[in-house]
């Protein structure tokens, strides 16, 4: 029987968590580990300065999970390594109540959850609902999330791997509209820090004094691949699920072979690159070091 580790970083008590360990619950046995709170926007942020307080929780009146002070990683760190009895065959992070497209992998607590499950040896599935609502209808997350696992568990070949899948909230047949993509990284925030809270306001001659005054982080993404059917954005933007792939190195290939070095290269004496008397990084023509 195959055991899967559960979280998300909506928080133990969050739908969406208990929609998914209702449509995984035939593939086995579920490990539910999740934090305390909300935690959306925690990234891959882990705790070391204090300690971690572990509490049980029911779901549904069915599980009993593990309420993490921590972060989503923590959580599944947590689990693996001491809660959940071992290495389980799967971690699925979500179902959460909001899209992770794009530039949003490296904030997202719901990625940064199977993330970690990859890290640590296990195949991993992030599943978020693309929706505007703050209670959204799971139904067809629901519906898809053990299609993907089971395949995520039969896989056989290579070693873990995560698959960040974004579900439009009313797509009819999900399975119909799945689509392998790639990240839509020109998606952007229009970001803005708007007054919360009486302290908020400006002073009198305009000046902003920052002691004591709040900000919320508020702005839309600007979806600049909408148009483009191979990203994230872009097929969910046509109704589409999205599939993405995503592996762990973040190493800019692109950049070194521009300048025609590999992985191990010297900067200054057979590489292309050399620090001139500006400062500045400089690159010679023949592609030797030059000042
Ligand atoms: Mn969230």
């Amino acid at each position: 029987m195959a055991r899967i580790l559960l979280s998300n970083d909506d928080g133990i008590h969050a739908p969406g968590l208990l929609a998914l360990a209702e449509a995984l619950a035939g593939l086995g046995e579920l490990c539910i580990v999740a934090p305390d709170r909300d935690r959306s926007g925690s990234g891959h942020a882990i705790t070391v300065r204090e300690d971690l307080h572990v509490q049980a929780s029911t779901l549904g009146g069915r599980w009993v999970g593990y309420a993490v002070s921590g972060t989503p990683a923590d959580c599944v760190k947590l689990g693996i390594l001491e809660l959940c009895g071992g290495l389980p065959d799967l971690v699925v992070s979500g179902i959460n109540a909001g899209a992770n497209l794009g530039i949003d992998v490296f904030y997202s607590g719901t990625v940064a959850a199977a993330f970690e499950g990859m890290l640590l040896g296990v195949p991993s599935l992030a599943i978020s609902s693309v929706t505007d609502k703050a209670a959204p209808d799971f139904g067809a997350a629901q519906r898809l999330a053990p299609v993907l696992a089971s395949w995520l568990l039969s896989r056989r070949d290579g070693g873990p791997v995560l698959l960040n899948v974004n579900v439009p909230e009313h797509v009819a047949s999900p399975v119909a509209a799945l689509r392998w993509t790639r990240l839509g990284l020109s998606r952007r925030y229009q970001d803005d820090f708007a007054p919360a809270g009486a302290e908020g306001e400006h002073t009198a001659d305009g000046a902003k004094a920052a002691e004591g005054r709040r900000f919320r982080l508020v702005g839309d993404a600007d979806d600049g691949d909408r148009e483009d059917p191979t990203t994230d954005v872009g097929a969910v933007h046509r109704g589409w699920v999205s599939v993405t792939p995503i592996h762990l190195d973040l190493t800019d290939y692109r950049m070194l072979r521009a300048l025609g070095a590999r992985p191990g290269d010297p900067l200054g004496v057979e590489g292309a690159i050399f620090a001139g008397p500006t400062g500045r990084l400089r690159t010679s023509p023949d592609g030797r070091a030059a000042c």
